[in-house]
């Protein structure tokens, strides 16, 4: 069998991989800083992670996977105070949010979804490592810094050249770019507006919160050890977050942080990364709103590898609703056929080799979705034939299954029937559209293409109805 092949950050190539003790894969994934929803870019990283830990079980390890809730930081308190709340008050309703949103897109639990204000002793005590270690100091203004100049491995990651290290130099807040690769700080005193929201604690450095980057160490390190298999995150926590959270943990213990380093590519929008700050974001609520399957968001996930940057469209998003809508039939047809033929039998033989292969192959996913639409169309023209064997046909029905458990990619029935009216109705919609600028040629094509996928219409009295015929 093919090595399980990842592509390592830290390398910057592709590696074999398998967990440090043989079974058990410990996955640390930094999770949503919960003051907003999600929005489609956080769980386009998400949806990565989710398939991750699939593609692991897949290949037969176990997987303890940690996902943290950031309910502490500078963006959380700043909303606590224009709204006159704890932060408390602000994370707890955005916490059942994000896991609504995360089972609609069927990302399965993670073992473990630590708060970071949960581990505040395990936090305060890594800082007194460093200070211990000599790494961490604490500056005039109270707060506590790593002394980036003092651990020479600082940048190895994000392959900092040595003169962008402005050791010395100082920076309070959280995120920052490149060229301010500086001490950062690790605790930091409390200011009035922190009392005010409840994100302060005692501390031997007095009162005081943690820093993002300290949250994600304490919390790995506490949970799944000082090694961790696999951390992942979106690229854009390359630097400074991942950088800082090795600076700290590996000052602290003297051992690698993580052995294997994933990044995801972005969501665009138009081009743009898709973020709160630019304002075109796409809520996932409003998806679900609008009738879209958590099966479609994943099809048109993962149609693209994760190491691509991906533009969500309406195109693209109805191409994938249509897309599942033929898995749903297929998975109907499967279920009640009688028998298969020995092709049959065959297909699905190929379609196992094939997404076991592309998911060991760095989690190529396109390449398994397109092996599972090559099945499902070898697969019925199969049953067209109507075999009558039976094991050609528990065959098809197990690798399906298989391959279900790592993609799933089918909508519920009822879902189905949502997604065909919502895909019926927007191809409606662009046929009065092309009827009013009087493009008829591209009027009747779309009713072509309603006609071959059932849909009888029927235009009357200025209105069009439609059904399944
Ligand atoms: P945040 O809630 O901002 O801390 O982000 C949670 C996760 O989503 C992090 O891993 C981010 O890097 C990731 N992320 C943020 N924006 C995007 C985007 N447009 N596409 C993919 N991942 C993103
Ligand atoms: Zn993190």
């Amino acid at each position: 069998m093919a090595p399980f092949r990842l592509y390592n950050t830290l390398s910057r190539t592709i590696e074999p991989f398998a967990p440090a003790d043989g079974t058990t894969v410990r996955l640390y994934t930094c999770g949503p800083t919960v003051y907003n929803p999600a929005h489609l870019g956080n769980f386009r990283t998400f949806l990565f992670e989710d398939l991750m830990r699939r593609a692991l079980r897949l290949r037969g390890w176990q997987v303890e996977q940690v996902m943290n809730l950031t309910d502490v930081d500078d963006k959380i308190i700043v909303r606590a105070a224009q709204q006159g709340k704890t932060i408390r008050e602000i994370t707890d309703p955005v916490v059942e949010g994000f896991h609504a949103d995360r089972r609609y897109l069927r990302i399965e639990d993670a073992e473990h979804y630590p708060r970071a204000t949960a581990y505040i002793p395990e936090m305060i005590a890594l800082v007194e490592r460093l200070v211990a270690n000599g790494v961490a100091y604490q500056a005039e203004d109270g707060s506590v810094y790593f002394a980036i100049g003092k651990f020479p491995a600082y940048g190895r990651l994000s392959r900092l050249e040595t003169r962008e290290i402005q050791s010395g130099a100082r920076v309070a807040q959280d995120e920052y770019a490149k060229e301010n690769a500086q001490d950062f700080a690790l605790w930091k005193a409390a200011k009035p507006e922190d009392e005010a929201c409840g994100a302060a604690w005692e501390s031997p450095w007095g009162r005081g919160r943690p820093g993002w980057h300290l949250e994600c160490s304490a919390m790995a390190m506490a949970i799944l050890g000082e090694t961790l298999d696999i951390h992942a995150g979106a690229v854009d926590l390359i630097f400074p977050h991942h950088e800082d959270e090795i600076a700290q943990s590996e000052a602290a213990t003297g051992q690698p942080f993580a052995r294997c380093w994933c990044h995801g590519e972005f969501l665009l929008t138009d081009g743009t990364k898709m973020a709160k700050r630019v304002g075109n974001v796409q809520n996932v609520a409003d998806l679900r709103a609008n009738g879209v399957s958590g099966a479609a968001v994943r099809h048109f996930v993962f149609s693209t590898h994760y190491r691509k940057q991906l533009n969500l469209s309406a195109e693209a998003l109805e191409g994938s609703i249509e897309a599942v809508r033929r898995l749903r039939d297929f998975a109907d047809r499967l279920a009640t056929a009688t028998g298969g033929t020995a092709a049959l039998e065959e297909a699905a033989e190929g379609l196992e080799t094939a997404v076991r292969a592309a998911m060991a192959d760095d989690l190529d996913a396109p390449a398994a979705v397109a092996a599972l639409f090559e099945f499902v169309r070898a697969a019925n023209r199969e049953l067209d034939r109507g075999g009558s064997e039976a094991g050609p046909l528990t065959r098809a029905r197990e690798v399906f299954a298989v391959v279900d458990g790592v993609l799933d990619l089918i909508p519920e029935p009822v879902q189905a029937e949502a997604d065909l009216a919502a895909w019926v109705e927007a191809r409606l919609a662009a046929r009065r559209e092309a009827r009013a600028r009087r493009d008829f040629g591209t009027a009747d094509a779309i009713r072509d293409e309603l006609t071959a996928r059932g849909i009888v219409i029927e235009d009357a009295g200025g209105t069009t109805r439609w059904k399944v015929g």
